[in-house]
């Protein structure tokens, strides 16, 4: 009888943990399972989040693999102010033009009792120039990058920084688009043109081979339109990522700046001819939006489920047991197998094991770790200690679970989680294919994108122009990108048919 939560007949639990299901109304879905996970919450601020200890270990982990990937590409962290003055955003006109609207502004230094007994900012503490608070820091970097580079000796510059910044979003949603988000920056400065596009494209790489390695999430390189351009850049370049609900997620930029940002903030350097010349410079980035991406890519209707390699904790024993004589006993043979979990290693390091032996009913206990979407959960009690086995539910494949051989586990564990890991990126791989088409008709363009129509990536000759910017207004569509692996065919752009050599990918996105 404890094993209630086994037997299907006795286990009292909804038909899906989390309600609405995906495909009830996948937005809301999205937020309950951020809840049930126990990833985020809300805050008193608006737009702004409460990223909740299960939510921030998974971005810690984000964070370690990304910051060795940065390291192993010859990259340094240093860290720079949160407030950039005024005056600083103004020297690039595209960037300010992109950023102005939604900045932050500072503009004073003390607050005085207001006269019916609350605060105001005193008058007299008003900043002689406003501060921004940072929305990205091409230009405070960039003015402290101008004092560090002298000579071509000085160079490359290859700086990132963990920070978090500010952009006043009008509509927000938990991690995917946040009033205040964490984030990276990569900033760097070169002496040639061919090694700075060299480093944009190889920080998009790393981006890419982190996002398919270690989050099991497939994405797409490419480069945007100019529209879709990051303010001030020559180029962007990012990589994109189908959620399940058949949008696109932009998951990481990386920008080609060319010398417009070193002739805005004159980082010049004298070459190896002792001539004076404006420097190159790039900058690249992700946030905490890959959190989102992670749990639309993965998760299903009892919630989240997390590849092993992010997984704050990649297996947890639930031991059972009826009273303290069997807690004993049961504790015991717990402790054991956790120690001997951890000393195996996946992916190059210790398995992360946790015993959860709260005083909870044993399928509330298990649910909530389902809902937190632990690859792997183990149960242990007196009959499986009886029967020399273990208890075994993955998490990425439906049903209750196995009883496996306590001889076999611990050997075995390794590769279980590597097939997990694998599992979750060859499920995402197959919806995004089956979700991915060649449209070649403006007719079938609109029938792909109707409301009521799945949609997805559709895969269109192009020529960007106010036509095709019209018509993807209406049918609330993006360009995503221009894939780099797409072939160079001669065909007709579906808006306008003018000749185009490439095409673009197209979705809604969020
Ligand atoms: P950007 O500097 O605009 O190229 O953005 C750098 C990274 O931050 C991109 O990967 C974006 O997807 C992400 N990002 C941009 N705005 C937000 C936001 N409001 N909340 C979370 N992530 C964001």
């Amino acid at each position: 009888y404890f094993w209630n939560n086994r037997n299907p007949l006795l286990m009292s639990k909804p038909k899906t943990a989390i309600s609405p299901t995906r495909a009830e109304n996948y937005p809301e879905w999205y937020q309950q399972v951020v809840k049930a996970a126990d990833l985020a919450e809300n805050s008193d601020v608006r737009g702004c989040m409460v990223i909740k200890p299960w939510g921030y270990a998974i971005w810690e982990n984000i964070q370690r693999h990304l910051d060795a990937m940065f390291k192993a590409t010859g990259h340094e962290n240093a860290y720079f102010p949160l407030f950039i003055p005024m005056s600083f955003l103004e020297k690039e006109a595209e960037h300010v033009e992109g950023f102005a609207k939604e900045c932050a502004v500072v503009t004073h230094h003390r607050l005085e009792p207001d006269g019916q007994g609350g605060l105001q900012p005193a008058p007299s503490a008003k900043l002689e120039e406003p501060l921004i608070v940072r929305p990205t820091s091409e230009t405070i970097i960039g003015a402290t990058f101008a004092r560090w580079v002298q000579s071509y000796r000085d160079l490359p510059i290859l700086i990132n920084q963990w920070a978090n910044v500010v952009r006043w979003e009008l509509r927000t949603r938990m991690f995917l688009r946040t009033t205040e988000f964490l984030w990276q920056e990569g900033h760097t400065v070169h002496a040639t043109e061919e090694e700075a596009r060299a480093e944009t494209k190889q920080m998009l790489d790393v981006y890419a081979d982190f996002a398919e390695s270690v989050m099991a999430m497939p994405v797409i390189k490419g480069e945007k339109t100019a529209g879709e351009r990051f303010p001030g850049a020559v180029a962007t370049y990012s990589i994109e990522a189908l959620m399940q609900d058949r949008k696109a997620l932009q998951a990481g930029t990386s920008h080609f700046l060319g010398q417009n940002f070193a002739k805005a903030q004159e980082i010049k350097f004298q070459n190896v001819e002792g001539e004076l010349q404006y420097a190159w410079t790039t900058s690249w980035g992700v946030s905490t939006r890959l959190v989102g991406g992670l749990i639309m890519t993965h998760s299903d209707d009892d919630g989240l489920r997390l590849p092993p390699r992010l997984a704050p904790a990649q297996i947890v024993i639930l031991p059972v047991h009826r009273n303290d004589e069997e807690r004993a006993i049961v504790m015991q043979h717990c402790e054991t197998l956790k120690l001997e979990l951890a000393a195996q290693q996946y992916a190059h390091e210790p398995i992360r094991v946790r015993i959860d032996d709260r005083d909870l009913r044993g399928g509330d206990k298990r649910w909530q770790w389902i809902k937190r979407g632990v690859p792997l959960i183990l149960e242990l009690g007196p009959r499986d200690i009886a029967d020399e086995k273990v208890f075994v539910k993955r998490r990425d494949i439906e049903g209750k679970g196995d009883a496996v051989p306590r001889s076999e586990i611990v050997s075995t564990v390794a590769n279980r989680l590597a097939e997990i890991q694998q599992a979750l990126f060859d499920r995402a791989k197959a919806l995004r294919t089956e979700a991915t088409i060649e449209i070649d008709t403006l007719d079938k363009f609109e029938e792909f994108f109707t409301e009521d129509s799945p949609g997805g990536l559709a895969y269109c000759h192009f020529v960007d122009s106010p036509t095709m910017e019209a018509k993807l207004k209406e049918l609330k569509c993006t360009v995503r990108c221009v894939p780099f692996d797409g072939p160079i065919e001669s065909g007709k752009c579906i808006f306008t048919g003018e000749p185009s050599d490439r095409r673009g990918i197209f979705a809604r996105a969020y």
